[in-house]
């Protein structure tokens, strides 16, 4: 009898199972099973090679009858340089049914295939029919080589079992492991297979029409129709989504143990008197997301709240209301920002909203007023004493800062409330860290985040949080206009581009240009190398303070604003040239086509307070044009500012150029948005750029975001040990099924949070987390 718990030794022998370790990097039986054949051929939908016809997408099974190279004029464009000359071949190769003959063309990796499809092998082989001199021909199909048993008048009887059922499964297989091989193997194990109990309980499963799991996992890699394919695929996602939030629950159900103080909001506060004062309506989203945080605020444990909005939706207001409500019950409130820049800034608004309400103590302060702290990297240093001894004693009820907030040095009254602005560029580290500082009891968190995140990424990456969105931006706000720039095809419009902005400047408002590059000599960085992310993110961490590295800002680089998978963008369009860089473009735009314009720069290499000199001066409108790079993608807001030209634009992804262009259009004239590129028409860097500029509805940018993203690599980064938990879900298209998998989990672990009565589930969750598992709780 063979688990799903063994290693693959035990039913495969050491030869086998050593090489699914190290081609596939299977190690148990259950790893085996979950390696899903990737499609299956019908052997009726397979055509016989006289029935051909052009650009029909075919799949024939047939022997190969002649191979040959035959070589080729002209120079080799695969020739590596500098090595000496090869002949340039291409693979021929003539396959036939005994009915007729079709010819097998390779350009690539000729030798190889004619090695591999040497002449009587059999083998199937899919591709698209075109004709060349009148023959018609596959043009480097795709194939799997067979055993001569499939031939139907040679069966062995130890294939026939396999023979009889109607798919023919394909695995994701090597050159040192066929798809034929595996599925020998699974059969093998499949024959002694005992699964064991269902980790699924047996209601779920007739409510939800669910076969048994082992019936699901034989009928994946040995389905005798397509409704058998549809049962065990509905069935194995199933698996995969209960587990994950099954395992969620659990996390979430730990959270909620945790002691908090409860901050009820009380009538005539300080958050009450902000509210009156208030210069503009609150939107009905901030309104109701408001009521939504005063009642989870209210409670004894702590909140974890992941607040989504666009750009500009006004996410600003509803975490000051929050922090309100913490200091008028006594409670202190944190906000961290991403950056320098961001905190300072938030530092002016908030205090400026706050107006008197933020000068405790002293002449002119309100009566209910408190006091605001900031402290960040460059905060001097008898500023940062008496910041440090405000937060101490709880004269200031509200501290905003960067890293800095997460010293030990900090230490606060009674800290009530975090908030952490842009969650992309924090890391879980830093989440854990200022929930430490509340004193026994934990603060409750609210989470900001302007890239939205589609609902069921919501629910498995953030299952520990809660979500709520502001869907509406406030009234008056005019979208983004956003073009392409084609500057290879068409030049003038980059010089169209540049007229914009004097106009803009000579109406009285001010532009950006963003650059993917500082420039300039840079220690330790050549110049091709020295992307987009590391640069900023480097500027994010490294300038600011001292707790954090750019591996602990990396770590929940999730999602979209994951600048590692970001900074790829563009890989498929090889530009020749170094991306632009700040400080190339500054000087050319402002000796050229913007000269007579105040041009200013701002990049990640200054000093946090040349940083925030540049800042002010451009807010106050010092600066016409500011050439920046990403510094500025995340928060700042200047509403005068109505235009920005993006240049190499393929070289940001899509959620950073979204955030970029959210920059603009802070103020009531429309902004307009200018992406120039090179990628040509039709290459996956240009489609990209295109889609950015065909919508400014985030969701949708957001999925086509993760479309471009392995999912695993979404959940990868973010949830420790669950790399490989994702085999046939999909975010995206199986919405419906996670959704009702949390309800149904969330259900069940309520009703029995150890899960003392469903073993089968424990253990498949124990095996889900792995070794993690603790610390996966624990991070609650
Ligand atoms: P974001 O969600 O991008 O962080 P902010 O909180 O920075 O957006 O808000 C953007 C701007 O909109 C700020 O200047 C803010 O004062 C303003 N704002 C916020 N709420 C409203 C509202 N209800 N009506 C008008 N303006 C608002
Ligand atoms: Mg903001």
């Amino acid at each position: 009898m063979t688990t799903l718990r063994d290693p693959l030794i035990r039913p495969l022998g050491r030869r086998t199972s050593d090489v699914f370790e190290s081609v596939l990097g299977l190690r148990t039986v259950g790893d085996l099973l979950r390696h899903y054949p990737r499609r299956y051929y019908t052997r009726g939908e397979l055509t016989g090679l006289a029935g051909l016809r052009e650009n029909d997408h075919v799949t024939v099974l047939a022997r190969v009858a002649q191979v040959r190279l035959v070589p080729m004029r002209g120079p080799n464009w695969r020739q590596p340089k500098g090595r000496p000359l090869r002949p340039n071949e291409r693979a021929e190769v003539i396959v036939t049914d005994g009915t007729a003959i079709l010819t097998l063309t390779f350009f690539a990796k000729a030798a190889y295939h004619v090695r591999q499809l040497q002449p009587g092998t059999l083998g199937l082989f899919a591709g698209t029919v075109s004709a060349f001199r009148g023959r018609r021909q596959l043009v480097h199909p795709e194939y799997e080589l067979l055993p001569d048993a499939y031939e139907d008048h040679r069966i062995t009887a130890e294939l026939a079992a396999e023979y009889a059922t109607e798919l023919i499964p394909i695995y994701p297989a090597s050159a040192k492991l066929s798809s034929w091989a595996i599925s020998r193997s699974i059969q093998v194990i499949l024959d002694t297979l005992d699964a064991g109990e269902d980790p699924l309980p047996e209601d779920i499963r007739q409510k939800y029409r669910l076969w048994p799991r082992e019936t699901a996992i034989r009928a994946i890699h040995r389905p005798h129709d397509r409704q058998d394919l549809d049962h065990a695929r509905k069935r194995l996602k199933w698996d995969e989504a209960f587990v994950m939030q099954a395992a969620l629950a659990q996390r979430r159900l730990a959270a909620a143990a945790m002691p908090a103080v409860p901050r009820p909001p009380v009538p005539d506060g300080i958050a009450a008197a902000f509210d009156a004062s208030l210069p503009f309506t609150l939107t009905e989203g901030q309104r109701l997301v408001g009521e939504v945080i005063t009642r989870d605020l209210s409670c004894a444990y702590p909140m974890h709240r992941l607040l989504q909005g666009e750009v500009g939706s006004g996410k600003t207001v509803v975490a000051v209301r929050a922090m309100l409500q913490v200091v008028d019950a006594g409670g202190q409130a944190a906000l961290l920002a991403p950056t320098e820049v961001l905190a300072q800034q938030h530092y002016r608004s908030i205090t400026q909203l706050l107006g008197p309400l933020a000068s405790a103590g002293q002449l002119g302060g309100a009566e209910q007023a408190t006091r605001v702290a900031l402290l960040t990297g460059s905060t001097g240093r008898a500023a940062r004493r008496s910041a440090l001894s405000d937060v101490f004693t709880g004269d200031a009820g509200i501290l905003i800062g960067t890293h800095a907030l997460l010293e030990n040095s900090v230490q606060f009254a009674d800290l009530g409330l975090v908030v952490i602005d842009e969650q992309h560029r924090f890391g879980v580290e830093q989440r854990d860290a200022l929930r430490e500082k509340g004193s026994g009891a934990r603060p409750h968190v609210l989470v900001m985040t302007a890239t939205p995140i589609p609902r069921t990424v919501a629910m498995t990456v953030f299952g520990d949080l809660e979500v709520s969105t502001l869907a509406e931006l406030p009234v008056g706000r005019l979208p983004v206009v956003t073009h392409v720039v084609p500057a290879a095809e068409r030049p003038r419009y980059l010089e169209r581009a540049w007229e914009r902005i004097r106009e803009e400047v000579a109406a009285g408002r001010q532009a950006y240009v963003v650059c993917p590059r500082i420039g300039g000599e840079m220690p330790g960085a050549d110049a091709e190398g020295e992307s987009v992310a590391a640069e900023d993110i480097g500027d994010a961490s490294a300038r600011d303070s001292t707790g954090a590295d750019e591996s602990a800002l990396d770590g929940d680089a999730y999602l979209f604003g994951g600048e590692a998978a970001d900074g790829a963008a563009g890989a498929d369009f090889a530009s020749r040239r170094p991306p632009l860089a700040v400080l190339d473009v500054a000087p050319e735009l402002a000796e050229g086509p913007l000269s007579g314009l105040r041009v200013g720069i701002m990049h990640g290499r200054l000093s946090p307070d040349e940083k925030d000199q540049v800042m002010t001066v451009f807010a106050d409108g010092g600066i016409d044009v500011l050439v920046a790079t990403t510094v500025i993608e995340v928060g700042v807001d200047v509403p005068n500012a109505t235009t920005m030209v993006i240049m190499d634009a393929e070289r940001f992804g899509v959620s950073q150029l979204h955030q970029l262009r959210g920059r603009i259009g802070r103020g009531e004239a429309a902004g307009l948005c200018l992406l120039v590129t090179e990628a040509p028409e039709g290459s996956p860097s240009r489609d990209r750029v295109d889609g950015i500029a065909a919508t400014s509805d985030g969701f949708r940018l957001s999925r086509l975001d993760l479309q471009q993203r392995r999912e695993g690599d979404v959940l990868g980064a973010a949830q420790a040990g669950r790399h490989s938990s994702l085999k046939m879900l999909r975010l995206l298209s199986d919405e419906e099924l996670i959704a009702f998998a949390r309800e149904e989990a969330s259900a069940l672990i309520a009703a029995d949070p150890q899960l003392t009565g469903h073993a089968a589930l424990s253990q498949a969750i124990d095996d889900m987390l792995g070794p993690q598992r603790a610390e996966f709780l624990d991070k609650a």
